[in-house]
């Protein structure tokens, strides 16, 4: 049966109640109106029969009274004329006996009649007017009173019945008004209660299904709504468990799918030999493996503030590395060796973590974290500290026979200790040449291993800007004029002086203008700009050579990197070591290029405007 049906049948009761109280309502007033009817009908008649009766008896008795005072003829005719109606409403009264005694009081009254009748014939025989008055007054009027009060007592009976019947219908349409409104509230009480029942039972299986949605919408997708039958609901019922069957399946493999990748990539990062973090935008760690859980001693479950309990070193660097890459700068990498941070972990000492940063990117896009890795460089920096160290010694070590070496050539080049023929020269002035450049190289180590070693003491003094400038131009002048290079300088006037170390300026500055004359064709220039860039001191070099490609722009700063083709005679080191000099100072460099179109290589200095 459909749910319509059902609860189209539920109004079943409530209307068959309605129905019995509209039968029983129309059947007690026909009964009350049938009652009113039978005492108009009944006693009504009888009434009006006995007053036309007293009536024409009063009648009948004022026609004597005329034939006794003369008028003979008017009374004859007033009595002639009741006779026939008296008889025949007499005859209505006795065919109308309806109450207990009417029919005794009828017959005395019929007898009293008959008797009154005889009389007056009697009276009208008397001729004589005074025996005709004796009459009267003797047997006439006395049957007249008699018959008078017969028809009375008839008329008092049935007026004292309608009185009755009237309290009876009164009492009567009482009862009714209480039956009815008992029967009000029965009807009402039977048709509410099995109509709501019959209501609730074609309900109950919409609430079984609610109460399974409810389940299922709470995450329980063992919820099953079990309805019976063939209706709409019932059909409902079914699409719905096919739904979380299918739900139930799918959240089973795509639970299981999941479970199994995340198992897979941490087994992944956890087999790595060096630390993995994934930190948040917002620093919380996301995840760790087993070699960050031992040497930072982090621990995942830890929650809130997971990084506290690293080294505040190592955090900083965590930190800063984070920032590097969640600012949307890209992946982080490392400089060199120099970045590594040291954790006092493992029973075996000390390491050396180099870290590397890339971004953890969103659904839409944006990066939501990075993931940090915390490269072990322990035996590479090892490596590294023993190079320099080699370095050192050996640029050291030449030094002091290179200068015996240049001096040597030089006497001998320039005919001190004999003559030498123009070939012999022209072979010493060779030989001179790479000696200096060696010098050169020689002198880029050392102040390469000096720096390396945090030898780096800067000695900050107020030095005029102009001065800083000219000495560089000056020390690459008379190699500019060789190759036909121009070389020019523009100082905004507000930077006058800067708070320096000159010694290490004119190496950065030196360096800058060489390279920019060195790869700067002829007839090219090269020019230095300072100005003002807010809280810092911006110094440019620009040249107009041929500029250098993008892919190589980040290597270039590299140790001992140089680009493919590039003249002989440099180590590679220049641009290095600029960098870690202005770093010193706490500044930055860097270069801006396009090939064919000459290059410019900036670096700012903080220098606080002055008031
Ligand atoms: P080097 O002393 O060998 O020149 P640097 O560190 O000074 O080493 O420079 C590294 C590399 O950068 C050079 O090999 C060169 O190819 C490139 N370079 C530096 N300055 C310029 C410039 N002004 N124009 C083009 N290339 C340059």
């Amino acid at each position: 049966m459909t749910l319509r049906s059902r609860l189209l049948l539920a109004q079943v009761p409530l209307v068959v109640a309605l129905l019995f109280l509209g039968a029983t309502a129309v059947i007690t007033l026909a009964h009350v109106g049938r009652a009113g009817q039978r005492v108009l009908e009944d006693n009504y008649r009888s009434v009006l029969a006995t007053q036309r009766i007293t009536e024409q008896l009063e009648r009948m008795d004022s026609a004597a009274l005329f034939i006794i005072a003369g008028e003979r003829e008017r009374g004859l005719a007033q009595q002639a004329a009741q006779r026939p109606p008296l008889e025949t409403e007499l005859g209505v009264q006795l065919g109308n006996i309806t109450e207990p005694g009417e029919a005794e009081a009828t017959q005395r009254l019929r007898a009293a009649w008959v008797k009154y009748r005889e009389e007056f014939d009697a009276f009208l025989q008397e001729r004589d007017a005074e025996a005709a008055r004796t009459r009267y007054f003797a047997s006439l009027s006395p049957a007249f009173q008699e018959a008078k009060a017969a028809a009375s007592s008839i008329l008092a009976l049935n007026q004292d019945a309608m009185v009755r019947k009237n309290d009876q219908l009164r009492h009567q349409s009482e009862r009714v008004n209480t039956l009815m409104v008992l029967a009000v509230l029965a009807a009402l009480g039977f048709g509410l209660f099995f109509t709501t029942s019959l209501v609730q039972r074609a309900l109950r299986p919409v609430s079984v299904l609610s109460q399974a949605v409810r389940r299922l919408g709470q995450g329980d997708v063992e919820a099953r709504a079990v309805v019976e039958g063939r209706d709409e609901i019932a059909q409902l019922a079914r699409d719905f468990n096919t739904m979380a069957e299918r739900l139930g399946q799918y959240r089973k493999s795509s639970l299981g799918e999941l479970l199994q990748a995340q198992a897979v990539s941490q087994a992944a990062i956890d087999s790595l030999p060096d630390p993995v973090l994934v930190l948040g935008a917002d620093g919380g760690l996301l995840n760790v493996n087993a070699a960050a859980e031992e040497v930072l001693r982090l621990r995942l479950d830890d929650g809130g503030d997971a990084l506290g309990r690293v080294e505040p070193e190592v955090r900083a660097v965590l930190e800063r590395v984070r920032a590097h890459v969640v600012g949307g700068r890209g992946a982080y990498q490392p400089r060199g060796y120099e970045e590594a941070v040291r954790v006092e972990a493992s029973p075996e000492g000390g390491r050396w973590l180099l870290p590397r940063g890339s971004p953890v990117h969103g659904e839409t896009g944006d990066v939501v974290g990075a993931t940090l890795i915390l490269q072990d460089v322990t035996r590479l920096r090892r490596f590294d500290e023993l190079k320099n160290d080699l370095v050192a010694t050996v640029a050291h070590e030449f030094r002091t026979p290179l200068t015996s070496l240049r001096m040597a050539i030089h006497l001998v080049a320039e005919g001190v200790v004999g003559q030498v023929t123009e070939k012999q020269a022209d072979l010493l002035f060779a030989a001179r040449e790479d000696c200096e450049r060696l010098q050169g190289i020689v002198d880029d180590l050392l102040d390469l291993s000096r720096i390396q070693s945090g030898q780096l003491q800067l000695d900050v003094r107020e030095v005029r800007t102009e001065e800083l400038v000219e000495h560089a131009l000056a020390a690459q002048r008379t190699l500019a004029e060789d190759r036909g290079v121009r070389l020019s300088q523009s100082l905004s006037p507000d930077v006058e002086t800067v708070r320096v170390d000159p010694d290490r300026l004119h190496l950065v500055l030196g360096n800058l203008v060489g390279n920019g004359v060195k790869h700067t064709p002829q007839d090219g220039a090269v020019s230095v700009h300072v100005s003002r860039d807010g809280a810092h001191v911006r110094f440019e070099v620009r040249d107009t050579g041929e500029g250098i490609p993008a892919q190589e722009q980040a290597r270039i700063f590299e140790k001992f990197y140089r680009a493919p083709g590039a003249p002989a005679g440099g180590a590679g080191l220049g641009l290095s070591i600029a960098r870690d000099i202005v770093q010193a100072h706490g500044g930055e460099l860097g270069v801006v290029s396009t090939p064919g179109q000459g290059s410019t290589f900036w670096f700012t200095l903080p220098q606080p405007a002055e008031a």
